[in-house]
């Protein structure tokens, strides 16, 4: 995967609206290259300072139930993805043998 994509899903994960397929691709490109590694902890880090800043008290714990929804959708997705991966792996295997 390009790094220019990786951005473009990097923010669409944010947004949760990459699918679990974009997830795992951007998950791998994050594991070989430090620099767009970087750049995910730091737009996360731009989330997670905007989700905690004490100006916006008010709409504080909102924010956070918003951005703990989409971290646990996000890994609920990856889990499934996954598991219908492996699952399609072991079905490839077993016709093959
Ligand atoms: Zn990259």
């Amino acid at each position: 995967m390009r790094c220019s994509r990786a951005e473009e899903l990097m923010s669409l994960s944010l947004d949760g609206e990459a699918s679990p397929q974009e997830l795992i691709r951007l998950e791998e490109h994050l594991g070989d290259c430090a620099r767009c590694f970087q750049r995910w902890q730091s737009l996360r880090g731009v989330s997670a300072l905007l989700g905690s800043s004490p100006m916006a008290e008010p709409a504080h714990s909102l924010v956070e139930a918003v951005m703990w929804r989409v971290e646990q959708t996000i890994h609920l997705l990856l889990v499934r993805a996954r598991a219908a991966i492996t699952h399609e792996r072991l079905d490839l295997h077993r016709r093959r043998w």
